[in-house]
């Protein structure tokens, strides 16, 4: 739009040509409006959600459930009408969780509510019977000398707090994923950790224990939160606690999963550039993974469908990717990104959906400085929904990690995760966690960006690719951060 500002002719022609174009033209901008309306109204989403968990249910890595569930996702885009799709081959761990019980035998004995974490090691059939070493970081878990831990249990007592952002869990899940290998140095016979997760409920929170896929070589078993408490109750009485664990879980050989792929073509000269969207096939075993990560696959496949079906093909391809063995380490993702290395600078664009279905308030980003202005643009696209302009520091979903670190830019549309953590990686993951109207709220903020982004002729800058090496479990990779800056 042009500002006529001027009174002198030639003033008037320095003013205009000095104004740039909007960076979403005013059609482009129309359809998305329309589409964002559309999707409150639409039942598509919740749908597939709802088939994919009923129909399917869990469906962890390497399980009968993972191989239905890829046959459901190449069924469900055959018929809703995606083009080119198809599957690609990802190799993945199969993992079976088995029994496990934990019990306080002394002073004061009772059963715990516990799990074991993903690719925990069984115990032997007698089990494991020792004293509890109570630490609340893994800074004190590091401190502590092997004396100390030889030959006990490591129970590490980080409490997660719920809040919007769901922030806590970055550093609950770093204890997850790395108290086991630094008690294990210290002749540690087992991890106990309380359940990173924020519910009252009695179940506990499973999740992987690997990082850079490295073995746990002793069991890792999460408490849930009220057995936590009442593991520590005992621990600060200042008697020695001794703690029971008979687990029999165990790997099988691994399996084969896969990526499954389908497309809404672009047109004309930018369709061979892509826009990819993205969220997680598997889920783990104790729940039907509504929310982790069904409502992402829910909402990105309903974001392509009502672009496939808004009338006129998209100018760039969306690319939808359901990817495998997110939950592990991010098998699918690292497949993904080393079969189209080739092809890095043709995504334009990634925005994936892995925080559940509750309702979006915020847009992030990461994308190259020169299109702040374009993102601050599609965010006046959300205003309506409520959802507020986040900061360029976002690192996006897990699943796009590989091809953002290559330099594909990122856009993140954070979910109210206050409740998210409360049921993530549980039992109480299921369908009746999902209100309509908030997964609604979060296609349309979804289909509104990724329109747009499919449309237009800008894109988003390239990333200075990020070649460090995979964050280990030291100290100073404790705050690490996704990206460097
Ligand atoms: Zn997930």
């Amino acid at each position: 739009m042009l500002k006529i500002l001027c009174g002198l002719a030639a003033s008037c022609l320095l003013a205009t040509a000095a104004v740039q174009a909007e960076p979403i033209p005013a059609d482009v901008a129309a359809k998305a409006k329309l589409l964002r309306d559309q999707a409150l109204q639409d039942s598509i989403a919740y749908e597939l959600v709802e088939s994919l968990t009923m129909e399917v249910g869990p469906r962890p890595a390497g399980s009968a459930g993972d191989k239905a569930a890829v046959e459901w996702a190449v069924q469900m885009m055959a018929g809703l009408g995606f083009a080119n799709v198809r599957t690609e081959e990802v190799d993945v761990p199969h993992w079976v969780r088995g029994d496990l019980a934990a019990d306080i035998v002394a002073p004061y004995p009772q059963s715990l509510h516990a799990t074991s974490l993903g690719g925990s090691p069984g115990t032997s059939v007698d089990g494991i019977e020792a004293e509890i070493v109570r630490v609340t970081s893994l800074d004190e878990l590091r401190a502590l000398d092997k004396e100390k831990l030889s030959g006990r249990i490591a129970y590490i007592d980080h409490r997660m707090e719920p809040s919007r952002s769901g922030a806590g869990y970055s550093a609950a899940s770093r204890i997850r994923r790395c108290g086991h290998y630094i008690a294990a140095e210290r002749g540690a016979l087992a991890t106990l950790i309380r359940s990173a997760g924020t519910s009252h409920h009695r179940f506990a929170h499973t999740g992987s224990l690997l990082n850079r896929g490295i073995p746990a070589t002793i069991p890792g078993i999460a408490l849930a939160n009220a057995d936590a408490d009442l593991l520590t109750y005992q621990v600060l009485q200042g008697q020695p606690v001794n703690v029971r664990l008979k687990s029999t879980a165990h790997f099988l050989p691994r399996e084969k999963s896969a990526n499954v792929i389908g497309e809404v073509p672009g047109r004309g000269e930018l369709a061979n550039e892509i826009v990819l969207l993205a969220a997680h096939l598997d889920s783990w075993d104790l729940g039907t993974g509504a929310i982790d990560d069904g409502a992402g696959v829910a909402i990105v496949t309903a974001v392509a469908k009502m672009i496939l079906d808004s009338g006129t093909a998209p100018r760039r391809t969306i690319r939808l990717v359901l990817f495998a063995n997110e939950e592990f380490d991010l098998d699918g993702a690292e497949q993904y990104a080393k079969n189209h290395r080739a092809a890095i600078t043709n995504h334009i664009i990634g925005l994936g959906a892995d925080t559940g279905a509750g309702r979006v308030w915020s847009l992030r980003s990461r994308v190259a400085e020169s299109s702040l202005d374009l993102v601050d643009a599609m965010h006046e696209l959300l205003e309506p929904l409520g959802v507020e302009r986040g900061d360029n520091r976002a690192s996006g979903a897990p699943d796009l990690g590989p091809m953002r670190k290559a330099s594909m830019p990122v856009l993140s549309l954070s979910h109210d995760a206050s409740k998210y953590f409360h049921f993530h990686h549980t039992a109480d993951d299921t369908l009746d966690k999902i209100d309509r109207d908030d997964l609604n709220q979060g296609v349309a903020a979804y289909v509104a960006i990724t329109y747009v982004a499919a449309n237009i002729d800008a894109d988003f800058g390239r990333l200075t690719p990020d070649t460090r090496a995979k964050r280990s479990c030291s100290a100073e990779d404790d705050t690490w951060k996704s990206f460097p800056d």
